[in-house]
């Protein structure tokens, strides 16, 4: 018999998304820890419907772990401007229909909003959530990276996705657009919140490397 823990210890871990891309990344970064990664059930659509991006990660780890009847690992990300209230947040990927669009209604309303208010604030993040939970619903690791930038008021770079070409890290003086994905992985918000899932996974997983 398998030796047991607190939990019973699994060797398949659902990715909370049907977007081959993600699965592939999860996969990568969870490289030695003796876990077969699989996307969730065709089919399966859970709707984000929690306030913040941590509320997200956990519903989604939940309903697809229940549903598949295995540990399930779910994500939740979105950028939060200062002065816009810390939107767009979790409608990050709702703001607009596309990603130009997206950036093109974020830099109208951050413009629209410095006007009034006489302010120059272009203060930004990056917010991923992560959870895990197993097949019960118990949410066994939770964790939050963040990534502070700036606004820009133009795009700068053509790499990446999303909003990376207005978003300026002054850390690397360069927008995530602009940089090496190394670079990104390792001082964007989705690495910062993987660095701190990792140590917790082991200390769940005692024989993983
Ligand atoms: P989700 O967490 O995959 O649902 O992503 C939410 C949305 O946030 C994406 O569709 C993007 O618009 C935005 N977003 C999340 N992470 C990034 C990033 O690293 N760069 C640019 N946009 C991002």
């Amino acid at each position: 018999m398998a030796s047991q823990t607190k939990f019973s210890l699994p060797d398949l871990l659902v990715i909370a998304s049907g977007n081959a891309g993600k699965v592939r990344e999860f996969s990568h970064l969870l490289e030695g820890y003796g876990l077969k990664i699989i996307p969730q059930p065709e089919g399966l659509d859970v709707e984000e419907t929690g306030q913040t991006f941590a509320e997200n990660a956990r519903i989604k780890a939940i309903a697809v772990a229940k549903a598949s009847g295995h540990w399930a690992l779910a994500d939740d990300s979105g950028l939060c401007v200062d002065a816009l209230g810390g939107a767009p947040g979790v409608h990050s990927s709702r703001y607009a229909d596309s990603d130009r669009a997206r950036i093109q209604r974020l830099l109208g309303e951050l413009q629209q909003v410095q006007i009034t208010t006489d302010s120059e604030n272009r203060r930004a993040e990056f917010v991923a959530a992560l959870a895990i939970s197993d097949p019960s619903g118990n949410v066994l690791i939770e964790v939050e990276g963040r990534c502070p930038g700036e606004i820009l008021k133009s795009p700068r770079g053509e790499g990446g996705f999303g909003y990376d070409p207005i978003f300026y890290v002054s850390e690397a003086t360069q927008t995530f657009a602009e940089m090496d994905k190394a670079v990104k992985s390792n001082i964007g918000h989705r690495g910062r919140a993987f660095s701190l899932l990792l140590p917790k996974l082991r200390a769940l997983m005692p024989t993983a490397m």
